[in-house]
């Protein structure tokens, strides 16, 4: 028999979610302000205060409550920030945030028939109806970009395989003779690991060179497929970006399209980041078709600022996705209902969506925060958001060109801006590579706008990425003053 205090020991806080809820809203609110210096830098204010081995008696819920609203929030990461325009994710609005809290507690296990399970499938049609995918897409949401682009090259994968005669999520790999995808080579690193554990292997990847304004030559890559084509190998399919992590390049859609479907090969495109620019008239040419394509990834944890772990992968064929990720039946999940039987318990029935259509089988319902946003600023609201995040982007482009000491590196596309700083009598670039390390560090110190770097032409390029809910044409302008700031102060030394 268990004692009194062990039982007392075992039972987690199962009711007043509002109580709990409550203690920590002032925090959050107050971590949503963004104030005072950035916390997370103080390690050492917090790590002492989490770190410890595996208590052996609980320390309560008051106590777990507490910990997250002074230390954890307190020193939380700040990228959704105003500011921050350093990465592609961003931190989520309001709305989807709590609608996650929502669906993790009333919409878990997101196969079984319930409003999430329906509202996963809607926000799924909205997502393809913004960003015009014809109805005849399947759709999936997973955990983010990674897996949106696997489940596409999944689907890659399973079609060539099939041409060939062969099922390779059933029987393996073995059949493909030196497989092949190709892409410009601006791809995203996920994309080859795709291939590594799709079993293709990273070196299948053919990256097709581009010319100096990133447009990758359509001949080389027809003459790549044609030769591969020749010597046995075997083509399987081309991966585009729409929204190139580093400039923002879109690359040409429509194109690389025709190329791989002459050769009947499958067209991927990878839309983590830039799949909803199609919504600014001024860029949506350059997307094509997206109705055309095989299949496409796209991020809602990124420029729809749902919460972290939300990415979508689409695909034409869905049958396709259901015999690449097909699970065998098994005597545990059984959900026959006897015809006589007139009420049947929700939990006899899936209901929208099929567990055959990507890697997870529990998962929660991501798409109830994609659902909340798209309910709450409706498509008219996205199509403002990315026309800002694009306008931040061509203000600090227009201020570059401007001013004499800095350098546009690239053009705009989306809402990426590379430059640099480049005072005339700096020739060496050593030296100006330098500078830009510098001046880079020192802004993101002061924490007032914080840009990444990338590499332009094998140039040290200052990134900023305009795509927080919170960021408009002023962090831009911040960031500019912020560059030419550090570089007055490093420049005076
Ligand atoms: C972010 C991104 C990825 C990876 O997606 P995650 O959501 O980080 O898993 C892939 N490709 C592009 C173009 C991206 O922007």
């Amino acid at each position: 028999m268990e004692s009194d205090s062990e039982q007392r020991a075992e039972r987690a806080r199962t009711d007043d979610l509002a109580g709990a809820v409550a203690r920590l809203l002032p925090a959050l609110d107050e971590f949503l302000r963004f104030e005072g210096p950035d916390r997370a830098l103080e390690r050492a204010l917090w790590q002492p205060r989490l770190e410890e081995p595996l208590p052996e008696r609980g320390a309560g819920a008051g106590a777990v409550l507490e910990l997250l609203a002074e230390v954890v929030i307190p020193a939380g990461l700040r990228i959704g920030a105003p500011g921050f325009c350093g990465w592609v994710t961003t931190g989520p609005t309001v709305v989807p945030a709590a609608a996650g809290l929502a669906a993790s507690v009333a919409a878990a296990q997101k196969w079984w028939q319930s409003p999430g399970n329906f509202l996963e499938a809607q926000a799924l049609r909205w997502l393809g109806d913004l960003i015009g995918l014809s109805e005849r897409f399947t759709g999936v949401f997973v955990s983010g970009g990674a897996q949106a682009n696997l489940v596409g090259l999944a689907a890659a994968r399973q079609h060539a395989g099939e041409r060939l005669g062969f099922d390779p999520s059933a029987d393996g790999v073995a059949g493909f003779q030196e497989p092949r995808v190709y892409s410009p080579e601006h791809v995203h690193h996920v994309v080859l690991r795709a291939l590594g554990v799709l079993g293709l292997g990273r070196s299948a990847l053919v990256k097709i060179a581009c010319d100096r304004s990133g447009r990758p030559d359509l001949d080389r890559l027809d003459d790549a497929i044609r030769d591969d084509l020749r010597e046995g190998r075997v083509p399987i399919a081309v991966a585009a970006s729409a929204g190139d992590v580093n400039t923002g390049r879109i690359d040409p859609i429509d194109r690389l399209r025709e190329v791989a479907h002459a050769h009947g090969l499958w067209l991927h495109v990878d839309g983590a980041y830039g799949g909803f620019g199609v919504l600014d008239e001024r860029v949506a040419d350059q997307f094509g078709d997206l109705g055309q394509v095989d299949s496409l990834a796209i991020d809602p944890h990124k420029w729809l600022a749902a919460p972290i772990g939300c990415g979508a992968g689409f695909v034409r064929d869905g049958d396709l996705l259901a015999r690449a990720f097909a699970l065998e039946p098994s005597d545990y999940v059984d959900v026959k209902v006897p015809p006589d039987v007139a009420l049947p318990s929700v939990f006899d029935s899936l209901g929208a969506g099929d567990p055959d259509h990507s890697l997870e089988h529990s998962a929660p319902s991501r798409g109830v925060a994609v659902w909340a946003i798209l309910k709450e600023i409706g498509a008219a609201g996205m199509r403002a958001r990315v026309r800002r995040h694009l306008d931040c982007a061509r203000r600090v482009a227009e201020r570059v060109r401007a001013h004499p000491d800095l350098e546009l590196l690239a053009e705009p596309v989306l809402s990426i801006c590379c430059f640099r700083c480049h005072p005339e009598r700096i020739r060496s670039s050593g030296e100006l590579e330098r500078l830009n390390r510098a001046i880079l560090a020192e802004v993101r110190a002061r924490g007032r706008s914080i840009p990444s770097s990338t590499r332009v032409h094998n140039k040290l390029a200052i990134r900023p990425c305009f795509i927080g809910a919170r960021t408009g044409l002023a962090e831009a302008d911040l960031l500019v003053d912020e560059v030419l700031a550090a570089a007055a102060r490093l420049l005076q030394n």
